[in-house]
């Protein structure tokens, strides 16, 4: 967890997450996704879907967030809603993960969005390589309740004060 709190900071690291964002975006408006269910796959349960990031992207939208308060995050967690579903809205639009800039929920959306999604998936995976970082891949309300409580227990505080 710590190596991906020290590597979340490292601008060559947060340069390739932006370019990947920046690519999901370009894709993405070529084939103008119609959202039919705003905020609905935020509600993982509810929707049936499940969002993974990497413990990497967990780190650096934490980060760039702010750590979550414990009790909101566990809770998200518990009840499998993101905690950053504010409304029907994203309240992090401008920092949420890639998965949640690759997945839609648009019928019409079959191949293209799944295509972009394993393609940036991939980048993620050769980026660990090329950092030699651990590399997990898991529930996004687990990782993320992980971070607010690894943080608030002090243990990043080391890695976020050089
Ligand atoms: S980060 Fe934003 S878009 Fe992604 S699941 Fe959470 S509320 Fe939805």
């Amino acid at each position: 967890m710590r190596a991906w709190w020290v590597a979340a900071s490292n601008p060559v690291i947060v340069g390739a997450f932006e370019a990947l964002a920046e690519h999901s975006a370009h894709v993405t408006s070529r084939h103008r996704p119609i959202c039919v269910a705003s905020g609905e796959c935020c509600q993982f349960a509810r929707h049936g879907h499940d969002l993974f990031v990497t413990g990497l992207e967990a780190a650096l939208v934490t980060r760039r967030t702010g750590p979550m308060e414990p009790t909101r995050a566990r809770r998200a967690w518990e009840q499998s809603v993101c905690a950053h579903l504010s409304g029907r809205s994203c309240a992090i639009h401008a920092l949420r993960p890639l998965g949640c800039r690759t997945y839609f929920c648009d019928p019409r959306a079959t191949h293209w969005h799944a295509e972009l999604a394993e393609s940036v998936h991939q980048q993620v995976r050769e980026l660990h390589d090329a950092h030699a970082l651990p590399y997990l891949f898991a529930e996004w309300t687990w990782l993320a309740e992980a971070f607010s409580s690894a943080h608030a227990r002090g243990l990043l505080s080391e890695a976020v004060e050089p």
